[in-house]
C-alpha cells in the first residue's frame, strides 16, 4: 500500500492558511469543477501538463526543435503548444535553458510525500499544525489521500482535508476515516447558478457536507466571496441558513476574491473569465460577515 501513487503538483511547506498551525500542504491534480475564479487552474487537469512561463521565454526556438511531436510553434507572441498533440514527454522542459517550460504534476508515492511531510515534525508539534491535502479536488484521488492521512495519523500528524465536496460519498468516507478536520468550500446555493459558475450543480456537495457532519469530523466552511457572482444578500442568507440547518457548530471563513491565479491561465492557453472583477471592499466583506453572523454562526474574514 505504501507505494500507492498520486499525481501531485505542489508541496508547500510552512503553510499557515490551510488549517491550524504550521502545515505542509499537498496539492493534488484533478478537479471535476471549473470555478471561474480558480486560482490553481493547473490543478484541474488530472494529468501532468506543460506550463509556459512566457515572461521567462527568450524565443530561442530550442523547444520547437526538440519536440518529437512537432507540437510547439513559435511566433512574435512566444511559444504555442498544441496540447492535443503533446504526449508530455518532457523533452522541451529539459531543453529549455531559461526554465520557461515546466511540467506541472508528477507521480509520487505515499512514502515520497510522507518523507517531505516528516521534515517539519518539530514545527507541527510546536504550532499545533500538520498536513493538509488540497487541490484540485482531493476526492478525485481519495485512495491516495486516505492512505497518506492514515500514515500521518500513525505518526500523530494532524490531518486536514481541503475539499470542494464534489465527489462520491464513498470517496468522502474513505478520506473522512483519517481526517482530523475538514475545510469545506461552499460557493453558491442556487443549483443552476452553481452550475454556471463551477460547471456542476451543488446538490452532491450539500449531501457530502451533511455526511461530514454526520461522521462527527470538525468542519470549517469556506466561502470564496466573488463580487457580482455570489456575494448577494440572497445567496449569503441562503448559504447561512443551509449551514445552520446542517450544523450550528461550523465556523464560516470568508475568502475575499483575489487575482493571484489570473496569469496562470495564459500559461496554460486558457482564458481567464473574470477580467475586470474587483476585489471585495472592506464594506462588502463586513456586510457579508454580519449576514452570516445574524444566523448565529461564527464568521471570520480570511486574509
Ligand atoms: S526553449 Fe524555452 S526560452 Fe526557448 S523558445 Fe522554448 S520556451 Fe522559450
Ligand atoms: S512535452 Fe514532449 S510532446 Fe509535449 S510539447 Fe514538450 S517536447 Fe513536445
Amino acid at each position: 500500500m505504501n507505494n500507492m501513487e498520486g499525481i501531485v503538483f505542489n508541496i508547500q511547506r510552512y503553510s499557515i492558511d490551510d488549517g491550524p498551525g504550521v502545515r505542509t500542504t499537498v496539492f493534488l491534480k484533478g478537479c471535476p469543477l471549473t470555478c471561474l475564479w480558480c486560482s490553481n487552474p493547473e490543478s484541474q487537469n488530472p494529468m501532468p501538463e506543460i506550463i509556459y512561463r512566457y515572461t521567462s521565454c527568450k524565443k530561442c526556438g530550442t523547444c520547437v526543435k526538440v519536440c518529437p511531436e512537432h507540437a510547439i510553434t513559435l511566433d512574435e507572441d512566444g511559444v504555442h503548444i498544441d496540447r492535443k498533440a503533446c504526449t508530455k514527454c518532457g523533452k522541451c522542459v529539459e531543453a529549455c535553458l531559461h526554465q520557461a517550460l515546466q511540467m506541472s504534476g508528477k507521480k509520487m508515492t505515499v512514502d515520497e510525500v510522507l518523507n517531505i511531510v516528516k521534515r517539519d515534525m518539530d514545527y507541527y508539534e510546536a504550532s499545533g499544525g500538520g498536513v493538509t491535502a488540497s487541490g484540485g479536488e482531493i476526492l478525485v484521488q481519495a485512495d491516495f489521500v486516505a492512505e497518506l492521512f492514515r500514515r500521518c495519523q500513525e505518526l500523530n500528524i494532524h490531518t486536514c482535508a481541503d475539499t470542494s465536496g464534489y465527489g462520491s460519498q464513498e470517496a468522502m468516507e474513505k478520506i473522512l476515516e483519517y481526517s482530523n478536520l475538514v475545510y469545506f468550500d461552499l460557493k453558491h446555493m442556487d443549483p443552476e447558478e452553481h452550475k454556471k459558475l463551477c460547471g456542476q450543480s451543488n446538490e452532491l456537495i450539500l449531501r457530502n457536507l451533511a455526511l461530514v457532519v454526520a461522521k462527527g469530523v470538525p468542519v470549517v466552511i469556506r466561502v470564496p466571496l466573488i463580487p457580482g457572482y455570489n456575494n448577494s444578500e440572497e445567496n449569503l442568507r441562503a448559504l447561512a441558513k443551509t449551514v445552520v440547518d446542517i450544523t450550528k457548530d461550523a465556523p464560516v471563513n470568508l475568502l475575499p476574491y483575489h487575482r493571484y491565479g489570473a496569469n496562470k491561465y495564459r500559461m496554460l492557453d486558457l482564458k481567464y473569465q473574470l477580467e475586470g472583477v474587483k476585489e471585495p471592499t472592506k464594506e462588502e466583506l463586513e456586510k457579508a460577515k454580519s449576514i452570516i453572523e445574524s444566523y448565529g454562526l461564527k464568521c471570520q474574514i480570511s486574509k
